[in-house]
């Protein structure tokens, strides 16, 4: 059988600016679904309804594997049958389980990264609750992984999928590789048209994540396999990988000089950078905004551009050390 007829794509609806995402049918050994789109009844009817037109029903799902825990890829996990096997990178886990210990922890991790970014006692509860909004909505509770799934495994019941471990759209971003045919499940770690946010997500295990330079590397990574297509987690698949990926790494480095550009003189906190630079989003959507602007804060650190100290309080003051000739 063709890889063709062995890949059901079936893409759901979200209310995230991303817009639609992909879960997909995989009939190896077992019938497999790579992902669990997103908790609202929308999604959960479409997914049901395309189950039907391919000839299946929830209850002939064998097994699930996650590609990373966001809400719209784990999201109805807890409307599937509580016996169906479900299997992804460890640090997945706390963020579909969410016991009360774990949730504290993240929002006490959250809560100190936004005291560094500048964020002031008065108005902190406000921009916490923004920045984890999503996840309580959307993300499923009480969830086990029934395996976990590490560099070098292969997918159960589906041997001719490699795991690759890419963290940095998310610590647990992981992707399913087959050598043979040169194809790829990607998650959300390269996204058709638009570059994938390497999100700020503190855990106890790594409470002082680093995602863009994580994501980075990953993507250098990804050039060492020889990929044809990636089913990705949103749109439509995505061919000639290589140069795509040499794209995002030379477009993220013009993005950082904006920043650069946008911070002018002088020592900058995180959330003042956000704000020059995001002046219409950065009180919106503060998760997003933040991961974004801080990630690349950490990497024009890293390449020189900038150097980062703190003040008397713990605050993180960026301020620039290379003058920029203008940008054409
Ligand atoms: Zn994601
Ligand atoms: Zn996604």
């Amino acid at each position: 059988m063709s890889l063709d007829h062995k890949v059901i794509r079936i893409e759901l609806p979200t209310p995230f600016p991303i817009g639609p995402v992909n879960v997909f049918l995989l009939r190896a050994d077992k019938l497999t679904l790579i992902d669990a789109g997103m908790k609202t009844k929308e999604a959960w009817n479409v997914f049901e309804e395309a189950l039907r037109k391919e000839g299946y029903k929830v209850t002939d799902i064998e097994q699930v594997i996650l590609t990373h825990q966001h809400p719209d890829h784990t999201g109805f996990l807890e409307w599937l049958p509580s016996d169906i096997p479900v299997y992804g990178h460890k640090l997945v886990e706390p963020w579909i389980y969410q016991d009360e210990e774990f949730v504290q922890q993240h929002n006490e991790l959250y809560r100190n990264f936004l005291m560094e970014f500048g964020v002031s006692d008065d108005v902190m509860d406000t921009w916490l609750r923004k920045a984890t909004a999503a996840i309580q909505v959307y993300s499923p509770k009480g969830q086990k992984l029934a395996g976990y799934l590490k560099e070098g495994d292969t997918l159960p019941y589906a041997s001719e999928w490699e795991v690759i471990e890419t963290p940095g759209h998310s610590l647990s971003q992981l992707i399913f590789y087959n050598r043979k045919e040169k194809v790829a499940f990607g998650g959300d770690h390269i996204l058709p048209k638009v570059p994938s946010n390497p999100y700020l997500e503190p855990t106890i295990q790594n409470p002082k994540p680093k995602p863009l330079l994580d994501y980075l590397a990953s993507l250098e990574k990804t050039l060492n396999y020889d990929i044809d297509l990636i089913y990705s987690g949103h749109g439509e698949p995505l061919s000639d990988i290589h140069s795509l990926i040499m794209e995002r790494i030379q477009k993220q480095h013009k993005w950082a000089l904006r920043v650069l550009q946008a911070m002018g003189e002088g020592k900058k906190t995180t959330l003042e950078v956000s704000a020059a630079f995001f002046p219409d989003m950065y009180e919106k959507a503060p998760d997003f905004i933040f991961s974004e602007v801080y990630g690349q804060l950490t990497y024009l650190e890293k390449e020189g551009y900038v150097e980062l100290t703190k003040n008397e309080e713990g605050v993180l003051l960026w301020e620039t050390t290379r003058v920029l000739a203008p940008q054409s």
